[in-house]
Parts: structure tokens; sequence; C-alpha cells
């Protein structure tokens, strides 16, 4: 038994599980908000209890410290050496990541120069892995890549049709992102599936973000990211793919720059931009039911891009055995899912138990009828499982391994 620790890093806040490995036990699992700004939040749930402070976190440094600290102060472990791993999510891998990695200087090196691509998400992961560096500076840690899962896509699949000099100069390609979610619904849907030859699944993680990716034999082959988690189905409050002249179009329309425009189409559009009422879909559809003409557009829009991509997929795959719902909205949304399974059902003959799906909320089900032609399924997603469990395997088993053949 060992304890293994995940954490998952933005601008201002910090996620963090503590596992008890390999029985994939949860000691506790909290959240320290607002890093930077003079009132943090600080959460931290353990046992039954849930304990809320706001103590300030002027950086992820502090609230590294703050993290483990508070394991000893609530008796979780007795010493910070009874942590022997730490699973570190990064959110852009680029080319050089198709698995998780030690967190050593060249690792460290790559996610670095990858930073003009993900510039809030990478450069506040190697913050955070250089705060718990400092706290736990013997404990070994590992990368795990948002972007890694759809490295076996293959260049037609991956390859924007830009000058082709640009595509290799700057490594200009499609990356993806959920990577580590897709895996696990990969992993988690293969039980539905038994006797399958070449399973072909589609794994559609909705939430405030989103993205859908086509999965053959457990190994992703097309997913609806791109460069960045810009691209896609429409989002709370980003496009997805368009016409890439509507930017530049917008830019000398509207007189705004083109960051400002970038940032337009990352934070303002979507759910939020269309519906102009709010990026989460549960404020929209209950405007839309009250009959709001841009609820209705927003939600339909959303609805049609996640049809049109399982369609694609659909082709792309040859077929289809497995949809899986997933995410804020794919778990908890049935309203969506209802939605989504009607505009697939004539020409792929997809058939959802309406009663059933209306029940599920953030639960695993099999939602089909015995009838359709595909199944579809709802599966809670684990990302942090999936990190707690390469932590593990690298850290302790492989070190395990690596004693042993010393000792040879
Ligand atoms: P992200 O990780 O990208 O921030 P999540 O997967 O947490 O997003 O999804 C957040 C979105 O999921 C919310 O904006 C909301 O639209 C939807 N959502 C979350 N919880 C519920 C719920 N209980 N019922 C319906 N929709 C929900």
């Amino acid at each position: 038994m060992a304890k293994v620790m995940t954490i998952n890093s933005g601008s201002s806040s910090l996620k963090f599980k503590l596992y008890e490995m390999p029985e994939e036990k949860v000691l506790c699992s909290g959240n320290c908000e607002r890093i930077g700004l003079p009132d943090g939040i600080f959460t931290i749930k353990y046992g039954d209890k849930k304990d809320v402070t706001n103590p300030s976190f002027p950086n992820h440094g502090v609230a590294a410290k703050l993290v483990v600290q508070s394991f000893i102060e609530k008796g979780i472990i007795k010493d910070f050496n009874e942590i022997k791993a730490i699973g570190h999510r990064i959110v852009q891998g680029g080319k050089y990541f198709s698995a998780s990695a030690m967190f050593d200087a060249d690792t460290e090196a790559k996610i670095e120069s990858l930073v003009p691509l993900a510039p809030l998400h990478n450069a506040a992961h190697l913050t955070c892995f250089r705060a718990f560096k400092e706290v736990l500076p013997n404990c070994p840690a590992i990368a795990t890549f948002d972007t890694a899962f759809h490295q076996t896509m293959s260049p037609a699949d991956y390859t924007f049709p830009i000058p082709y000099e640009l595509t290799e100069k700057y490594d200009i390609r499609r990356y993806g992102a959920h990577g580590t979610s897709h895996k696990y619904l990969a992993q988690e849907g293969i039980k539905y599936l038994e006797g399958v030859k070449n399973p072909r699944i589609i794994s559609c993680h909705i939430g405030s973000g989103a993205s859908i990716t086509a999965i053959e034999n457990g190994k992703c082959v097309a997913t609806s990211m791109g460069l960045t988690p810009l691209g896609g189905i429409m989002m709370g409050t980003r496009t997805g793919d368009m016409d890439p002249s509507v930017f530049n179009y917008v830019v000398s329309v509207t007189g705004k720059s083109a960051e400002e425009v970038y940032q337009m189409f990352n934070k303002k559009s979507g759910f939020l931009g269309v519906s102009g009422i709010s990026n989460d879909s549960r404020d929209v559809l209950a405007a839309a039911e009250k009959g709001e003409p841009h609820a209705v557009l927003a939600n339909q829009i959303f609805n049609r891009r996640i049809a049109d991509f399982i369609g694609q997929y659909y082709v792309r795959l040859g077929g289809c055995d497995l949809i899986v719902f997933s995410a804020g909205i794919g778990e908890n949304e049935p309203r969506t899912r209802r939605d989504v399974a009607h505009l697939l059902e004539s020409a792929l003959g997809v058939k959802i138990d309406e009663e059933l799906n209306m029940s599920i909320r953030g639960k695993e089900a099999l939602i089909s009828t015995p009838d359709s032609k595909i199944k579809v399924a709802v599966i809670p997603t684990d990302e942090e499982v999936m990190i707690a469990r390469d932590a593990y395997n690298m850290c302790i088993v492989g070190k395990y391994y690596e004693i042993e053949s010393k000792n040879c």
C-alpha cells in the first residue's frame, strides 16, 4: 500500500486528491481556489467531513505547503514521507509525449517549450510542480498529459491543410485534449462490448469544455479538439470549429485586435455568446424551455454539433459499437443526451430508453434500448484515478522492479 497524490492545477487553482494505492481508495480531496488573490478558498473533504477556510494563497508555493500541512493537521498522514508519488495533470504535451513521463529535467524543459501552445495551463503546471518539489523534495513525480492519448492519430487525421512548411516548422497540428478522460471512458466502456472484435467507441466528454473522440481497439483515431481546446464542438464559452475567415472578418468589422477577437472566441462565445444568458447549459436549457429564442438556438447548435461529430466518426470508424456520454453535461443532463439521440436515430438507428435516461444523473448506466443499433452508455469520467494509477505504476511498481533488477 502506498499514498499517491494527484494534482490538477490551473492559473489560480490547485485541485488535489490523495489515494491509497493500489486499492484506489480516496483518502481526501480538495481545492485551493483564488490563488494570487487576497481571499483564497481552501476546501478539503476527508472521510465524511468537509472543511472550508479562507486562507490567502499569494502563490502556488503557499498553496502546496498548506495542502500537505493540512493532511497532517487532519490526521490523514503522520509524516510527509508517507506520500510516495505525485501525478501532475498537464494540458499540453505536444508531439513529445504519447504516455505519462517521469517529471525529470527533460520533461520539465519540454513542458516549458510548449508554454506558447497552452500559455495559462502549462505555465501554471510548471509553477505547481516546482512548488511541490520544494515542499516534498524527495517525492518522485510524473506528468500525465491530456494530449498523450491522441498521439495515435494518423497524419491525415491530425494535419491541418495549411502550407506544409508551417506544419513542420512550428508543429502546427491537431493535438486534442481531455485524452486522459477519453482513455478512461474507452477502458470502462469496453465492458459493454464483450465478444466484439475491434470495438469502436465514440466518447463524448461534454462539460463546459467538450470534445468527442473516435476510438478503435482502445486507440484514438480522431478527436474533435485541435491545436488548442478552442476547436471541435461548440462549448460553454468557446466557438468550436468555424469557417476560419470569420476570425478575419470580425477583426475587420469590429476594429478589435486579433488578440481581442481570439479572447472573444474563447471566453464570450459558445452557449454564452449565442444565448446571451449564461455559459452554463442548465441556465440556457431552462431559458429554452420558456421559449427564449436565443437559448433555443444555442441548444440546437450544441446538439447538432455533437450529432455531426458522432456522424463523422461513425464514418471514420466504419461503424460504431458504443457511444459514451460523460463530464458535467454528458453525465448530468438527460435532455441533451435525449436530443442528441433523436438527431442520430433515423440515420444510425440509435434508440435510448427515455424514461431510464431521464433518471440518470452522475452515475453509470446503459441507456440504449436492446434494439438500438449502437449501445449508448453514461459513464462518469475519472481522470484523477488514471493519473494515480500511472504515478503508482511508474514511481512505485517501476521502482520496485528497478531495485529488483539491480539486485539480480
Ligand atoms: P469543465 O471540467 O470543462 O469545467 P465540467 O465537466 O465540470 O466542465 O462541466 C461543467 C458543465 O456541466 C456546467 O457548465 C453545466 O453546464 C453542466 N453541469 C454540471 N453539473 C450539472 C448538473 N447537475 N446538471 C446539469 N448540468 C450540469
